[in-house]
């Protein structure tokens, strides 16, 4: 096989940007996949070049004039710029791939921009991928394995990639590392319900945190487990194996059923600073909260008592809310919150809004058989800007009355003290101030929906699901944001089909009937 020249481009950012928060941490958000393909390529004899792209550069003038083949990963915000940076690789020879969330939420869509889309990836799909190579227009090929693949290179193997992600992170840098994959809970909106859960090989993570210990006086990891920390004991013991307590900085997701107080000391001593647990709902998902029945006000007031009593170990506690949920009504779900927050003043709370990712969950498929999913641009679907459900109990604009008005608590002069003066712990404190800068944009954002629901002639229209012309409003976003990008976006990739998901399944049903 002739050696191929390849780019691999790991999409942090969904088009150029200078803001303090992209400076600081973008390259901190690098994903693992990337990285992996490119050690796989490498592995085969092929030169690779990688780029982690934060919104600070240049993509394009970080590649070689020509490359064979182009491989891509995003999230699905990122969609349109690499449907554009697909077209433009395309048109300098080289045959592209995507790979990451959205490859997996919407390989339909993508196929349509791209010759191969990924689904599952191990390393014989990179194989027959880099054998095959040929391209595939204007319908791409999707390529999936049966599952997650069992093993993934360690850190050190992939070292030479996160160093130079590193390189545009100026002060703190963190490594991804994954300890697991899937999950064992069922939460309906999540991707990963459905992959079952899976430990990857303890020796190599207890190799990759000594290796790491001789590149830093003191590493940050962050894990990438979608939740950590299921076998707690088989894990911390492996971590207490592999490096002296408390001498590398951990930033985990784990939901609360984990976090007791035995566990949380154990957590503490071996160097863990900051947990990030999804409670997303006060009515919902009592199970992986361990609330069991308990739900409203009881709710709360239980898991503010388990969160303060984290943040006597760790000094930086995320809590994920999701808004928009079939069983939220009314202003109770907003106001519980409110309440959480000054209960718990040291908790930085992070707000989604219920998204319908394509095939990322089964239950996607009852939202687009009620016909309640939107076609919102990729680029606003980050789960804050872009809620591409029609809420069940909600009219529009009350959904983002109740919002702004969260978010107009949660940044009064009164909460930033209190959350101010509950973090003991100066970095934390620092990292709540810069993290609240972006909340004065969403809540400006969230304001602009909100009038323009009253006075844009367009907007209800397409929120109601009454017509699919997307409002010049989101259009001139995008064109802003991807800058002289937007020339190479291909003609009609602002648009998808919301169903695309139910219409596959659809087909592969009569497919199935039709056979002998
Ligand atoms: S507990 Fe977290 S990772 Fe697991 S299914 Fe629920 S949301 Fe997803």
């Amino acid at each position: 096989m002739r050696k191929l020249k390849i780019g691999v481009i790991d999409l942090v950012a969904k088009g150029p940007t200078r803001n303090l928060w992209a400076r600081t941490m973008h390259a901190n958000l690098a994903s693992i996949m990337p990285q992996t393909i490119a050690v796989w390529c490498e592995e085969e004899g092929h030169d690779v070049t990688f780029v982690c792209y934060t919104g600070l550069e240049n993509p394009i003038e970080e590649f070689p004039e020509t490359l064979d083949l182009v491989v891509i990963g995003t999230f699905s915000q990122g969609a349109q710029l690499a449907y554009a940076l697909s077209n433009l690789f395309r048109s300098r020879g080289a045959v592209t791939v995507l790979g990451g969330p959205h490859a997996r939420c919407y390989p339909q869509d993508a196929q349509k921009y791209f010759d191969y889309v990924l689904g599952f990836t191990g390393k014989d799909v990179i194989r027959d991928l880099l054998h095959d190579c040929s391209p595939h227009r204007p319908i791409g090929v999707h390529l999936s394995a049966n599952g997650q693949p069992m093993t993934l290179p360690s850190v050190q193997e992939r070292w030479k990639f996160i160093e130079l992600s590193h390189r545009k992170a100026p002060w703190i840098k963190v490594v991804p590392m994954l300890g697991s994959m899937g999950c064992p809970y069922t939460c309906s909106f999540c991707i990963d319900s459905v992959v079952p859960y899976q430990p990857l090989e303890f020796d190599v993570m207890k190799a990759d945190l000594r290796f790491l210990l001789g590149k830093f006086k003191r590493p940050i990891v962050g894990w990438h487990d979608p939740n950590f920390g299921i076998r707690f004991d088989d894990y911390l013991s492996a971590i207490e194996d592999a490096v002296p307590p408390d001498s590398v900085d951990f930033i985990a997701e784990s939901s609360l059923s984990i976090l007791s107080e035995p566990h949380m000391k154990r957590l503490k001593r071996n160097g863990f600073k900051m947990m990030l647990p999804g409670i997303e709902s006060w009515q919902d998902f009592g199970n992986k909260s361990k609330t069991g029945k308990h739900s409203g006000i009881d709710k709360v007031q239980q898991i503010s008592e388990q969160v303060n009593m984290i943040l006597r170990y760790v000094p930086y506690v995320q809590t994920n809310f999701v808004f928009g949920l079939d069983i939220d009504e009314g202003t109770e779900p907003f106001g519980l919150t409110k309440h959480f927050l000054d209960i718990t003043p040291g908790a930085y709370p992070a707000y989604l809004l219920l998204t319908a990712y394509g095939q990322a969950a089964p239950l996607n498929l009852e939202y687009q058989r009620e016909g309640r999913v939107l076609p919102i641009p990729f680029y606003f679907l980050d789960s804050k800007r872009g809620m591409n459900m029609k809420p069940k109990n909600y009219t529009w604009e009350t959904f983002y009355d109740n919002v702004i008005d969260l978010i107009k608590h949660n940044i009064s002069w009164q909460s930033l003290f209190n959350g101010y003066k509950a973090i003991p712990h100066s970095t934390a404190r620092w990292l709540n101030v810069i993290r609240v800068l972006p909340w004065f944009e969403q809540l400006k954002y969230y304001r602009e929906i909100r009038r323009r629901l009253d006075v844009d002639p367009q907007f209800r229209p397409f929120l109601e699901g009454e017509t699919t012309e997307i409002p010049q409003f989101y259009v001139e976003r995008i064109r802003k944001s991807l800058g002289t990008l937007w020339e190479w976006l291909p003609e009609g990739a602002l648009y998808h089909d919301p169903n695309a998901y139910l219409k596959s399944e659809e087909n592969s049903l009569t497919q199935l009937e039709k056979s002998p």
